[in-house]
């Protein structure tokens, strides 16, 4: 079996997300901070690139009153921030969910440089949330919010600027409200590349739907080779039945790993002989967006589903999954992140001494960036791809990127997560360097 210690380790798109964190005592800032550090000191940082890319460029926090259905104001509490925009425009998704705070968009936003940085985009990173719970909003508060957010970010968004996407409780309906009040706010001039994850029929990009659960897929194969296993010798356990989980478990499945493990918040179901996946979508399509009445397979809970004996262990939900409560159960040999944030740092060293092998988030789960750059640059071309001249480009750029990080494992006799951070973490502070100092 692979051990990380072997390598001598030194150191969109439809979403109906209901949040529960199960650990709200981390901060996914002080995460996000602390694997920034170990790599800085691996790469000896200068002090200037560290103390800059610590923090965020720029954070805007907004209220938003919004008109509901029963006649009352509600005021929503609304964020974005710009972590950097060193390497280009700043790049990263929207989330609705009553969970969103500052540190947690601080923490996507800097997650988000890092992620375009590791597969080499001319982005950098930002985020944005509301705090909000969208499943007990109707359609017509969802879009007054979204609009009054748009209204409020308008100077802040931009081609050029910040580019928005859809994350968590978001989706391509949000994006085409977004791009529709941007275009009214400057004079009816269309910008469809303001965002990205838009529907097909507004400028969307085939391809982007799967895109994250596809690279996932991906990024797991190659983890599975350097591991010398087969995927048909593999199971899988993924949690998080949403975009990510569902297309990552789907494409798992088609490459001949057993998915016998399947969760989303309303529950978690094994299966020894592995799911039929595609019968599982139709489930929850037909079922408003959850596995709640699931009757195929055995009912077991989240956390017996984390702590699987699995080869491969897909969490695609939320952050800080796996702490140091649990992480000393987990016996999955790898763990590929479609998650951001799964796992807290307080868990790096018990899961690197287990010699379990992960695939970080900022490798894991950046497909979805990937084909949303090639959204904005079909919508600035005004020409479009197919979905297989999407995947032919895509598959590439998380395949070298993987083997950038793998290298740098090798090289550094670092984890795969560190290592991520240090090919991120080195070419923004080149970026950095190159652009001089004011
Ligand atoms: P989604 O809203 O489509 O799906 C989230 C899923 O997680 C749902 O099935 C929900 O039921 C489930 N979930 C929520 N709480 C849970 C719990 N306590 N236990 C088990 N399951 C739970 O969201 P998504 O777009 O799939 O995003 C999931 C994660 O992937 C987020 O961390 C997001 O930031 C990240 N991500 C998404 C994309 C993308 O393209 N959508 C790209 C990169 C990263």
């Amino acid at each position: 079996m692979y051990r990380e210690s072997d390598a001598k380790a030194a150191g969109g798109e439809a979403k109906t997300a209901k949040k529960t964190d199960p650990a709200p005592h981390i901060n996914p800032y002080d995460s996000m901070l602390a694997r920034f550090n170990q790599a800085a000191d691996v790469l000896k940082l200068d002090a200037r690139s560290r103390a800059v890319l610590s923090v965020p460029e720029k954070v805007v926090q907004v209220h938003l009153p919004v008109a509901m259905d029963d006649g009352r104001t509600e005021v929503f509490e609304g964020y974005r921030v710009i972590h950097s925009t060193t390497m280009g425009p700043s790049k990263g998704g929207i989330r609705y969910s009553m969970n969103v705070d500052m540190d947690e968009v601080k923490a996507l936003a800097a997650w988000m440089t890092f992620k375009c940085a590791v597969v080499e985009l001319p982005y950098g990173g930002g985020k944005g949330g509301v705090k909000c719970d969208p499943t007990k909003m109707s359609i017509g508060e969802l879009e007054r919010l979204t609009r009054a957010y748009t209204a409020a970010m308008s100077d802040v968004f931009g081609p050029d600027l910040d580019i928005p996407a859809p994350d968590m409780g978001t989706n391509a309906g949000v994006m085409a409200w977004i791009v529709d009040e941007y275009q009214k706010i400057n004079n009816n001039h269309y910008y469809p590349a303001v965002i990205t994850g838009k529907p097909i029929e507004l400028g969307g990009s085939q391809g982007r739907e799967a895109a994250t659960g596809r690279g996932v897929m991906t990024t797991a194969l190659l983890g599975l080779q350097k591991l010398g296993l087969r995927p048909e010798e593999c199971r899988a356990a993924v949690q998080g039945f949403g975009n990510v989980g569902s297309f990552a478990a789907k494409l798992l499945s088609a490459q001949g790993v057993r998915v016998v493990a399947i969760s989303d918040h309303t529950g978690a179901f094994y299966n020894p002989d592995g799911f039929l996946i595609n019968r599982v979508i139709q489930y929850v399509k037909a079922n408003g967006g959850t596995l709640a009445g699931f009757n195929e397979g055995q009912k077991i809970t989240n956390e017996d589903l984390l702590t699987m004996d699995v080869e491969i262990l897909a969490p695609c939900a939320l952050e800080n999954v796996i702490t140091a409560a649990n992480a000393d159960k987990i016996k999955a040999k790898m763990i590929v992140e479609g998650a951001n944030g799964p796992v807290a740092a307080e868990a790096d060293d018990i899961l690197n001494k287990k010699g379990i092998f992960i695939i970080p988030d900022i490798l894991a789960n950046a497909g979805g960036v990937t084909v949303s750059y090639f959204e904005w640059v079909q919508n600035r071309r005004g020409h479009y791809w197919t979905e297989s001249e999407i995947n032919d480009r895509a598959d590439p750029i998380m395949s070298r990127a993987f083997e950038r990080v793998y290298q740098a494992h090798i090289l550094h006799k670092i984890p795969m997560r560190l290592a991520a951070y240090l090919v991120a973490v080195e070419r923004v502070s080149k970026g950095l360097h190159l652009k001089g100092k004011y």
